[in-house]
């Protein structure tokens, strides 16, 4: 078992059954299965994307500038991250939203010191507003933050259950990896699941990532405990 783990969601996933904004049932069901590892030693920080809200990147144009739109982005993971901490504490889950984005109002600042200190306390940190830098995604904000706070593994989780040759959802023949080196993740251009900049951070320090499906039952605490889960790239 992992004594810290971080796990990155993207928006997308947030959005659950919907086209965009947040699914509240998954949140919640999500929040059970991340207070029974939680309950059971593992210290939790969560990393929420906001691709269900805006992509910087996509937004560029008539007059909005790519750093605007990269605010925009980050916002939309203060949003995320708001909505998490209150279902999670409806769950029962002991929960600090802490943002690199200053949104005093809504979060506690993301303090290095501060979020160690929650941890310790058995708090999930629900860590928003990615790395609060531009041109920047919130897979390199997962990397750094599990550097920051001595993460052993970065939980990463996506619609398919680990990486594939090939995109599982337009190739039915595409075989799955159980394991990857971090140099292959990266050379491969095939290989989308996660930001080469983040795969980069991740080899230089040594970083594990895990890929996989955050949907299915027990996957989380199978990933949280060192047991297999999806691909393991390290
Ligand atoms: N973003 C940013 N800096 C960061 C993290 C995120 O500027 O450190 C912006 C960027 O515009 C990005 C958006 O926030 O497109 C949402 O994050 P991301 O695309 O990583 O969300 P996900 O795809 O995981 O839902």
């Amino acid at each position: 078992m992992y004594k810290r783990v971080l796990i990155k969601i993207s928006g997308e996933q947030l959005s659950g059954k919907f086209e965009s904004g947040i699914d509240p049932e998954l949140v919640g069901w999500l929040a059970r299965e991340i207070k029974e590892i939680s309950e059971s030693g593992t210290q939790v920080v969560l990393m929420v994307g906001g691709g269900n809200f805006v992509r910087g990147a996509q937004v560029v144009g008539h007059g909005v500038k790519r750093v605007t739109g990269d605010h925009m982005g980050m916002l939309g993971t203060v949003i995320n991250a708001l909505a998490l901490t209150d279902i999670f504490e409806a769950q029962g889950v002991r929960t600090r939203c802490l943002s690199n984005i200053f949104a005093d109002q809504v979060a506690e600042k993301f303090v290095h010191r501060l979020a160690n200190k929650h941890l310790e306390k058995g708090r999930v940190v629900i860590a928003a507003g990615g790395t609060g830098r531009p041109y920047l995604t919130t897979d390199t904000a997962a990397v750094v933050i599990a550097l920051e706070l001595d993460c052993e593994v970065v939980l990463k989780a996506t619609k398919f259950d680990g990486v594939y040759d090939k995109d599982p959802a337009d190739n039915p023949d595409a075989k799955k990896f159980e394991t990857l080196t971090m140099q292959q993740a990266i050379e491969n251009r095939d290989i989308k699941v996660m930001d080469k900049a983040a795969l980069g951070l991740a080899m230089e320090h040594k970083v594990k990532v895990v890929v996989f499906d955050l949907t299915k039952k027990g996957n989380i605490k199978n990933a949280s405990a060192g047991k297999p889960a999806g691909t393991l790239i390290s």
